[in-house]
C-alpha cells in the first residue's frame, strides 16, 4: 500500500439500464484491481479502478448515486471551507459527491486537480476532466448504457456508441474524447448529452511591474509545489533546465530531507554535467540513468500504448521520460509519487525561440488552444511503470498566471522564459537561472536516433517528419485499437513497413 499516490489512477466505468455485459479492464497503468458495483436509480454502475491500495477513497456515494475519481485535487482546503456544517470529507472522491450535492455539474468548476471522474446520478451519467484534461477521459454513449474509461484501448471493444459532442478516437468509431475542462452531463436513458465548459485559457494579457509579475509566479508555483510534494519523499525528473530545476529547488526547500532526483540521458546525448550542478545546489539524492538509443526507441511502442497520442512531435517529447520510467521499475515499496517540469514552455512560449512579441503571443495562443487531446500529461505515461506524475506548470491556478503575463514579461531582457528564471533567481545558481532552453527530445539525443532510424530504412529527409507521423499511427493502431501488448512490436519493423508504403522500391540501407 502506497498512500502517498491517489487513491486511483484510472477507471473502466459503464452505467447501463440493460444490465447487459461489462467490458473487460485493460489498461496500459500498472496496479492494483477493485471492482465495484452500484445500483443508481435504474440503472447499474460497474467500476472497475486502477488503485495504490485505498480504492475505497476513489468511489463515494452521491445523494442519488455514486462517483468515481481518478487522480487527486490540489485545492482541498478551499473546497472544504465550502462545504456546509464544516463537513470534513475523507477522501478527494467523497469531497466531490459533497460538492456535487451542493453545486450539481458547477461543483467541476471549482476544482484545481489532475483527475477524471464519472458520477452516476439520479438517470444522469455526469463525466468530468480537469481543466488540462490531464487525465484522459473517453466515452462511448448509447441509449441505456454510458461507457467511460481512463484510457481509449478499454472501450475498444464496446458497442458503437453515439456521437457525442467530443473528439473521435481514431479507428475506434463511436468512441470519444472528453475534451478539457469539460463536463459531459448525458441523460442515460437516451444519450443526449449536455456539455459544459468548466475551464479554458485566458485570453486576456495582464499587465503588471516587473516585480508584482515575478512574485505571482514565484508564490503560485511554491503552492502547486507543495500541494503535489505529499507525505513521502518526492521524485523529481531533472535535466538541469529552467523548468525542472525550479521544481527541484520548491521541492526541496520545503522537505525535512533530501529529495530525489533523476536524470536521464542515451549514448548519443545527455545532460548529467547540468543536472548534477542542480543535483548539488539543492542537495538531492541524485542518479543518473543512461539508456542506450537502441533500447529508447524500442520504448516508441509503450510510449504511444501508455499515452495513446497520435502526434510524432509529441510522442517525441513523451518517449525519453517513459523509457527513463521503464528503467527505474516499480520498486520494492510501489509507485513513486514524480514530479516534473513539463509544460512550462507551452504558456511561456519557451519552445518556440521567438524574441518578437506578436510572434511569440501567437505561438502561445495556438498552443493553448491545440493542446487538447495531445495527452501529453497523461498519468499511463509513468503508471506503466506503477508511478504517478504531476506537472507543477500545468497547476489550475499556475497556468492561469503563466498564460495570462504579457509576452513583454515572458520574452524580456533578451531572455525567454523571462519571469520564471528572475522568479528563481534567488533560489538556484546563476548558470542555471541563464541556461538556455534544451527539449527533452533534443538533450537525450530522441529526434536524432529516431530520425536515423527513418532514414537507415531509405526514406529521404524531406519525408522523415511524414514518416514519423505514420510510423505513430501503425503503433498506435496495433497497441490501441487492436489491443496488441507493446512488447510484441518492434519499432524498427514499423519503421521498415511503412517507409516501404510511402518510398516503394527503396531498400533499407545497412546500418
Ligand atoms: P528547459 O525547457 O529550459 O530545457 P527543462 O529541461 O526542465 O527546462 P524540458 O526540456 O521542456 O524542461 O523538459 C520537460 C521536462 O521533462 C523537464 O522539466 C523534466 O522534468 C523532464 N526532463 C527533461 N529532460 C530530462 C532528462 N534528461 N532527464 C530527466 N528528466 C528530464
Ligand atoms: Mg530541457
Amino acid at each position: 500500500m502506497e498512500p502517498n499516490l491517489p487513491a486511483a489512477t484510472g477507471f473502466l466505468a459503464d452505467v447501463r439500464q440493460d444490465g447487459g455485459r461489462t467490458l473487460a479492464p485493460v489498461f496500459a497503468a500498472l496496479g492494483a484491481r477493485d471492482r465495484w458495483q452500484e445500483r443508481t436509480g435504474d440503472a447499474v454502475l460497474h467500476a472497475d479502478l486502477v488503485h495504490s491500495g485505498t480504492p475505497a477513497g476513489a468511489r463515494a456515494r452521491t445523494r442519488g448515486g455514486a462517483l468515481v475519481f481518478a487522480g487527486e485535487l490540489y485545492n482541498r482546503d478551499e473546497l472544504v471551507g465550502l462545504l456546509p456544517g464544516g463537513a470534513s470529507p475523507d477522501s478527494d472522491a467523497t469531497l466531490v459527491a459533497a460538492l456535487f450535492a451542493v453545486y450539481d455539474v458547477h461543483a467541476f468548476r471549482l476544482l484545481n486537480g489532475r483527475f477524471a471522474a464519472l458520477i452516476a446520478d439520479s438517470g444522469r451519467a455526469v463525466l468530468a476532466t480537469d481543466h488540462a484534461g490531464s487525465v484522459p477521459l473517453y466515452a462511448s454513449v448509447a441509449p441505456g448504457r454510458v461507457l467511460a474509461a481512463t484510457e481509449a484501448k478499454a472501450l475498444r471493444t464496446a458497442p458503437r456508441g453515439r456521437p457525442l459532442p467530443a473528439r473521435p478516437v481514431r479507428r475506434l468509431p463511436g468512441t470519444h474524447q472528453v475534451p478539457a475542462g469539460t463536463v459531459l452531463d448525458i441523460a442515460v436513458a437516451t444519450a443526449s448529452c449536455l456539455p459544459h465548459r468548466t475551464w479554458t485559457p485566458p485570453l486576456a494579457r495582464r499587465v503588471m511591474p516587473e516585480e508584482e509579475a515575478v512574485d505571482a509566479v514565484r508564490r503560485t508555483l511554491e503552492r502547486a509545489v507543495a500541494a503535489r510534494t505529499g507525505r513521502g519523499t518526492p521524485l523529481v525528473v531533472l535535466s538541469g533546465g529552467i523548468d525542472s530545476s525550479t521544481v527541484a529547488a520548491l521541492a526541496a526547500r520545503r522537505s525535512t530531507g533530501p529529495i530525489d532526483t533523476v536524470s536521464m540521458g542515451t549514448d548519443e546525448a545527455d545532460e548529467f554535467p547540468q543536472a548534477r550542478v542542480v543535483a548539488r545546489h539543492v542537495g538531492s539524492t541524485h542518479r543518473d540513468v543512461t539508456i542506450p538509443a537502441d533500447e529508447l526507441l524500442s520504448r516508441l511502442p509503450h510510449t504511444v500504448w501508455a499515452s495513446e497520442c497520435l502526434d510524432p512531435d509529441i510522442v517525441e517529447y513523451l518517449l525519453p521520460l517513459t523509457a527513463l520510467y521503464l528503467r527505474l521499475g516499480r520498486g520494492g515499496d510501489g509507485g513513486r509519487r514524480i514530479l516534473t517540469g513539463y509544460g512550462a514552455d507551452i504558456p511561456l512560449g519557451g519552445m518556440h525561440r521567438e524574441s518578437r512579441l506578436p510572434q511569440l503571443d501567437t505561438a502561445v495562443c495556438h498552443d493553448m488552444d491545440t493542446f487538447d487531446g495531445l495527452n501529453e500529461m497523461a498519468p499511463a505515461l509513468s503508471g506503466v511503470a506503477g508511478h504517478w506524475s504531476t506537472h507543477p506548470y500545468w497547476d489550475r491556478d499556475v497556468l492561469d498566471v503563466l498564460v495570462s503575463l504579457e509576452a513583454g514579461l515572458k520574452r524580456r531582457h533578451g531572455r525567454d522564459k523571462w519571469v520564471l528564471r528572475a522568479a528563481m533567481d534567488d533560489v538556484l545558481p546563476h548558470e542555471v537561472v541563464v541556461r538556455p532552453k534544451l527539449g527533452v527530445h533534443e538533450g537525450s539525443g530522441t529526434t536524432s536516433s529516431f530520425s536515423r532510424l527513418v532514414r537507415d530504412a531509405g526514406v529521404p529527409r524531406d519525408l522523415v517528419h511524414r514518416v514519423k507521423g505514420l510510423v505513430v499511427q501503425a503503433i498506435f493502431d496495433r497497441v490501441v485499437v487492436e489491443g496488441r501488448h507493446p512488447d510484441e512490436v518492434a519499432t524498427g519493423a514499423v519503421v521498415e513497413r511503412v517507409a516501404g508504403h510511402v518510398v516503394p522500391g527503396t531498400r533499407p540501407v545497412p546500418r
